[in-house]
């Protein structure tokens, strides 16, 4: 393996590659989802199993080493475990993880421990199940809430748990939320709320970091943990005597792009260079007409070039990114 293979012109080293499995959801998140109903992928749009490993290989073998499994709800995907257990298998991935929404958690942490998955991110943006509800489009909140108390019992670690912070719906409860890891070792990571695709909220004052911090500060200081090398964009804190860790992600306030070392594919195999840029490379095309392992590398190795240095989303005029998260997996 070439460890600079995947090195991009701004010299980022790209070893992360975070996948979405599937563009279907059994949540309908406002900040997520349009509210109307946008066409589903094709059945036979969508990788298949064996061709997301085939590329994850390809990925490997250029220096990927690090794999997030996200959607849409991964979970939502039948034969999500059995895919993962084979994703453990290639030994130059040497971190799985998993981003789900919860509500299908519970019933398959035995299956996901088995797989190899040991850690994963969960999303909860409110602790008020009729909040949960209005947020989602779904009363699911015991549900992810089992879910949750389930992964640690069964010794998940870490548990993180994604929070978009979004004035007006949840910012009478970050404390209570950042409370969660006093009370329980998980990892409460607070997002700005990124408006992209059609789902965009009404939200020409959104919560940035700064005033979350303010919002949390009476639980007490908030020390600094310092990040490890291949740690995510988050700044790390935890509060005294807490089991727990908050953090904070803050791509409006503080992006993080010269340290972002990600690429995304899509449900549809389309390799993404930046979450918050619609430019593509479509690795699905090429890899259905038989294509050879060089070639699709050649196909990283473009996406890789192109990845633009920075997103501009806090600028002036920030140029639109028309996808929808729910498509690109977060
Ligand atoms: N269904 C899974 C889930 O809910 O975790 C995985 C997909 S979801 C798109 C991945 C993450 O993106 C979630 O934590 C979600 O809260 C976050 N997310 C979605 N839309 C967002 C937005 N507009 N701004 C910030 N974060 C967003």
């Amino acid at each position: 393996m070439n460890e600079n293979e995947l090195t991009d012109k701004y010299l980022r080293h790209l070893n992360y590659l975070r996948l979405s499995i599937t563009d279907r959801c059994n949540l309908r998140c406002i900040y997520c989802t349009p509210r109307e109903l946008i066409p589903k992928l094709r059945h036979k749009a969508i990788l298949r199993y064996e061709e997301l490993l085939r590329i994850v290989r390809i990925g490997a073998s250029l220096g990927i080493t690090k794999v997030r499994v996200t959607g849409g709800e991964p979970l939502v995907r039948k034969g999500v475990c059995g895919f993962l257990a084979e994703l453990s298998s290639i030994d130059q991935i040497a971190d799985i993880s998993l981003t789900t929404n919860g509500v299908l958690l519970e019933p398959h942490l035995e299956e996901l421990w088995a797989a190899g998955i040991r850690r994963m991110n969960i999303s909860l943006d409110t602790l008020d199940r009729k909040k949960f509800e209005k947020i989602t489009g779904v009363d699911a909140f015991d549900a992810v809430w089992n879910g949750i108390q389930g992964a640690l019992e069964a010794g998940f670690s870490p548990v993180k748990i994604n929070t978009v912070a979004l004035r007006g719906i949840n910012d009478d409860e970050l404390a209570a939320l950042a409370k969660l890891s006093l009370d329980y070792p998980l990892h409460v990571r607070f997002i700005e709320h990124m408006p992209i695709g059609r789902a965009v909220m009404e939200d020409s004052h959104p919560l940035l970091a700064p005033e979350i911090r303010e919002r949390i500060r009476a639980l007490g200081e908030l020390v600094p943990v310092q990040n490890g090398t291949s740690d995510g964009p988050a700044e790390r804190y935890r509060l005294e005597g807490a089991p727990g860790e908050i953090g904070l992600i803050r791509p409006l306030s503080h992006h993080f792009c010269s340290r972002c070392n990600r690429l995304r594919l899509t449900a549809s195999g389309m390799l993404r260079p930046c979450l918050l840029s619609d430019r593509e490379e479509d690795l699905r095309t090429p890899l259905r007409k038989g294509l050879l392992d060089d070639d699709l590398k050649a196909v990283f190795l473009r996406a890789v070039r192109d990845k633009p240095r920075c997103h501009t989303l806090a600028e002036k005029d920030p140029v639109d990114v028309c996808a929808q998260m729910c498509a690109i997996g977060g």
